[in-house]
């Protein structure tokens, strides 16, 4: 039987999208396989947001040349941010790949997606992408450049594939665009996350609904009150600030003042109390001084974040942040405030989770790993806990026992006279 293997690096939207491939290959016959080695057709989904992750793609790339001189019948194709719109320029630079193709789209030898296009492994949870690309061009961010201007997918193709999916057994989907909060805009009708959510939260069958990621600029009253009042969406938002300096947000093109951010989360707040926040932040962005740093870790402690994503500024060639502003904080600096975050953030998390010891908090089953299984609380924190029977993608109430900054520990109740 003919073979794929993919390999992916990224966020939630390469692993969505290799998800995506795999179905559309299943559908023509091909299997999976870990091993390169074993396949006819790798494919390469990459990221470039980072000059890291530049750096991997283009590492993996120059060791498929001596792995295609020896296996000259394999299909080597790669996908993702790397490839831009220009792929003649890629294809004589590594003429040993095959097919380079733009993120969302299919490589020529895949047909026309058949609808709804569908995951190959359906797992309890699954990535539902609403939107492709963005119109933000915040400055220091290359996505716009290689995934292009915004494009809504229709509303009735989205409830489309989640019934599909529903019907394919799993419970909890989560909704991705780089900003979910425009969703729509583009569309003749103009819906919105908040009508999308409204509709797919009848669907029976589904348990969950999350969405990834929200713009502070764009984030509305309207979908504010859908995330309250909705049953099936989870009290959990990402919300990446970036900075905390009115300065640094400015420069980077946000689109918003600190204590624009700090109002928004109030609002969340007092509409959804309890809902868990998650950010993002960028240390060490241009101008980014000792004083301005300390807003942002002002702004950190102030707010309580339940989890924090923290990244070094990387310049990215083509940018507005690049091409007009110097990268003049040192490399030692950004590090130490990189560690300076992430110490901050371990402390918050420890006293969050801390104060669920000894609740009672519904997990969605995900799998087994190293003899336990695990799943995620609606406010998307990790638990752990021991059970004989399989349990994969079943609701259970469990116990916290053992809490850490990073996962829970807990267990089956036992039951109770009544309910036997
Ligand atoms: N659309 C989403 C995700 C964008 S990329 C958003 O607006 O949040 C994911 C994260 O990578 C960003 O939130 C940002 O924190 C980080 N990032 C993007 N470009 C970066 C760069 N040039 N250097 C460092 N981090 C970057
Ligand atoms: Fe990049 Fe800003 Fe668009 Fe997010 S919103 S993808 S950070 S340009």
């Amino acid at each position: 039987m003919p073979a794929y293997h993919i390999w992916t690096i990224g966020c939630q939207m390469n692993k969505a999208e290799s998800d995506r491939l795999a179905g559309r290959l299943e559908e023509q016959g091909y299997t999976a396989v870990d091993s390169p080695a074993e396949a006819d057709i790798i494919i390469l989904n990459s990221c470039v947001v980072r000059q890291s992750a530049e750096n991997r793609i283009v590492n993996k790339i120059y060791s498929l040349r001596p792995f295609r001189k020896a296996n000259p019948g394999v299909l080597l194709a790669v996908t993702g941010c790397f490839v831009g719109e220009d792929t003649a320029k890629l294809k004589k630079r590594y003429p040993y790949i095959d097919h380079f193709f733009p993120a969302g789209s299919n490589p020529p030898w895949l047909d026309e997606p058949v609808s709804p296009p569908l995951p190959a492994v359906v797992k309890p949870v699954e990535y539902l992408s609403i939107s492709q690309g963005c119109n933000n061009f915040c400055t220091y961010c290359i996505v716009p450049y290689r995934r292009g201007r915004e494009r809504s997918k229709p509303f009735r193709e989205i409830i489309c594939e989640a019934r599909e999916l529903a019907n394919r057994g799993v419970k909890e989907i989560t909704l991705l665009g780089q900003n979910v909060d425009s969703y729509g805009q583009d569309l003749p009708e103009r819906p919105d996350l908040a009508d999308l959510l409204t509709e797919l939260n009848d669907i029976p069958g589904l348990a969950r609904l999350r969405f990834l990621t929200n713009h502070p600029k764009d984030m509305s009253d309207r979908l504010i009150d859908a995330i309250s009042r909705l049953d099936k969406v989870c009290e959990h938002v990402n919300l990446p600030v970036q900075a905390g300096s009115d300065a640094v947000l400015h420069d980077m093109g946000r689109g918003y003042t600190a204590a624009d951010y700090l109002r928004l989360v109030e609002k969340l707040r007092t509409a959804v109390p309890d809902i868990a926040l998650s950010t993002d932040i960028i240390v060490g962005f241009p101008g980014e001084t000792a004083d301005r740093f300390r807003e942002t870790y002002d702004l950190i402690a102030a707010v309580n974040f339940d989890t924090v994503h923290v990244a070094i500024y990387s310049a990215r060639e083509g940018t507005a942040a690049a091409r007009h502003l110097e990268d003049d904080v040192t490399a030692e600096e950004k590090k130490e405030r990189l560690t300076a975050i992430e110490d901050l953030q371990e402390g918050i998390q420890t006293a969050i989770n801390a104060r669920l010891s000894g609740t009672t908090q519904e997990i969605l089953v995900e799998g087994k790993n190293r003899g336990k299984w695990y799943g995620r609380t609606r406010t998307d924190k990790l638990v752990f806990f021991k059970e004989k029977s399989d349990l994969t993608g079943k609701l259970m109430n469990i116990v916290i026992e053992k809490t850490s900054p990073w996962s829970l520990q807990g267990s089956i109740p036992p039951t109770t006279e009544e309910e036997k």
